[in-house]
Order: structure tokens, then sequence, then C-alpha cells
């Protein structure tokens, strides 16, 4: 650290040492409101982001305001360090990025927040320290702060009403840091007890369901029939039925076809049908 940092008030113990070279810093330039500063540090902590840095707070990061609006985050205050100025805050970092709602007149290149997550993925897996830098709720970065940094990150929103809160810009930029690095499944389907059917369980009840619809007479033309068996097997293909759901529907087309008629047959342990 040089000079013109003062001392951190961090607690250095609580997350591992190596967690601010994995992930890209945060940067606050002279943050306005304790609240922001909590919300962003909960905005960090949802998005594996740790590295709080503090240009020039105008309001105390450890203050009980802060400290609820974090909601759990506490870590990433109690760890944050302030600077003097943005220079020294970005001293140590190799690649930044400076967030703007507003385009500028600089000949530097401007990225959306998504490509930009997908690039600082890369730099910071090639072992480079990157920063992203915010600027103050009330005016942002100014052109000079703007300048010190590599490229320039754009939320695309809507043009007329682009400009995020502090805490909800970090959020998406930090989100889509998240997402870039994100590789588990986009969705899930929970079977409790019961698992997808196999083809031949769904052979056996279209065979099941076909047999009692040519005796019912639905379908007694000879001509129609056959695309009238693919049209009904494919409308249950699209349902990705479940066994429990095979049986559920089996159990509906005995029923349809007995009722409490004295000719139903026995229920037969391989032939097991379950009505619940
Ligand atoms: N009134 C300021 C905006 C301040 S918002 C201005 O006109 O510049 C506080 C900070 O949130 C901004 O300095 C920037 O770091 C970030 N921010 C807000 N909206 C953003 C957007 N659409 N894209 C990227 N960063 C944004």
């Amino acid at each position: 650290m040089t000079s013109t940092q003062s001392t951190s008030r961090a607690d250095k113990g609580r997350l591992p040492a190596t967690a601010a070279t994995h992930a890209p810093s945060v940067i606050l330039v002279e943050p306005q409101l304790a609240e922001n500063i909590g919300t962003t540090a909960r905005a960090m902590m949802n998005c594996g982001l740790s590295d709080l840095r503090l240009v020039d707070p105008k309001e105390d990061w450890l203050s009980e305001r802060a400290l609820a609006a974090s909601s759990g985050a506490e870590r990433v205050l109690e760890r944050a360090r302030r600077f003097l100025t943005t220079e020294a805050a970005l001293a140590d970092l190799e690649i930044v990025y400076a967030t703007t709602a507003r385009r500028r007149e600089m000949i530097k290149p401007v990225m959306t927040a998504r490509a930009a997550a997908a690039q600082m993925r890369d730099e910071i897996g090639a072992g480079r320290r990157v920063g992203l830098l915010f600027g103050r709720e009330r005016s942002g970065l100014t052109n000079h702060e703007v300048a010190l940094a590599n490229v320039v990150v754009e939320v695309p929103l809507n043009p007329e009403h682009s400009s995020l809160n502090l805490a909800q810009a970090v959020l998406i930029v930090g989100y889509e840091w998240f997402q870039a690095g994100y590789d588990g499944p986009q969705s899930v389907v929970t079977y409790n007890r019961t698992r997808p059917a196999d083809k031949e369980t769904l052979e056996g009840m279209f065979q099941h369901l076909e047999e009692e619809l040519i005796i019912c007479g639905f379908l007694r033309n000879d001509d129609k029939r056959p695309s009238m068996v693919i049209n009904i097997r494919n409308m249950l293909q699209r349902a990705e039925l479940t066994e429990q759901e095979v049986r559920t529907l089996r159990g509906i087309v005995k029923e349809l076809r007995y009722g409490r008629r004295p000719d139903r047959p026995k229920r037969q342990p391989n032939n097991h049908i379950d009505d619940d």
C-alpha cells in the first residue's frame, strides 16, 4: 500500500486471502449513501465478489445503516478498504472497466456488461488483476476517471431511462460476471419418487390405449387409423410422462372401459394399476 491509502478496517481472517485475485475488485468512487454501500456489498456477495474499495466515501461503510442494508454481507464491508484517490484505489490493478450510464466522447472500447464479463473471465483466468469502477450516485464518473480505465461498460437499457441505482448497477455487472462462469443446468425437473417413463413403458401404454380405442370404436375407420394413432402417440410423447403418470393413465383407460362392471379383470401383481 502507498501512503495515499488509509489503513484497512478489514478482518483479514474471514475470507480466503486469494479471493480478490479470482474475481474483479469493485471500486466505488465517492459513494454518498451508506445504504448504497451496504446494498453493493450484498450484491457483491450474491455474485461471488469480495474485494470492495471505497474512494473517499461520504458515509461510514460500517455504520448501522450500511450493515443493515448489506443483509448478511457484513464481511464484505468489514474487509472493505478506503482510499483517498481513485488512482490509489486502482494502483495494483492491471485492467480496469469503467461503468457508465452515459456515452462519453472518448476513443475507448464500449462493451455490454455481458461481453465485458466474458472478457474479464479470460483475463482473470490468465492471472490479470481486474477492477470494476463505479461512479457517484448523483454525477457518475468524471471523464478523467473514465480515462483511467481500459474499457467502458454500459449496461444496455431503455435509452430514455438507462441510469441505474449504484448497487443495482453493481448487481447487474456482477450477475453477468457470475453467469459467465456458471456451468450448471439451465432448467431442472424434480421427479420426487418417480422417474421419466422409458420407451418400453410408453409402448405398453400406447398399445393398451389403442386396443381400447379400437374396442370402443374411436379408431373404427381403417383408413384414418394409422395417422390418428401417430397423432395420439406424438401428443403423449410431448407430455414427457413419468412412470407414475403412465400408471395413472392406464388406470383411467381401464376404469373407462370397465368401471364397476362384474367382468372387470382382477388386479394382477405384474400388471399393477395404481390410481393415486
Ligand atoms: N447520474 C449519473 C448516474 C449515476 S448512477 C450519471 O448520469 O452518470 C451510479 C453509477 O452506477 C454510475 O456512475 C455507473 O457506475 C453505474 N451505472 C448506472 N447505470 C449504468 C448503466 N446503464 N450502465 C453501466 N453502469 C451504470
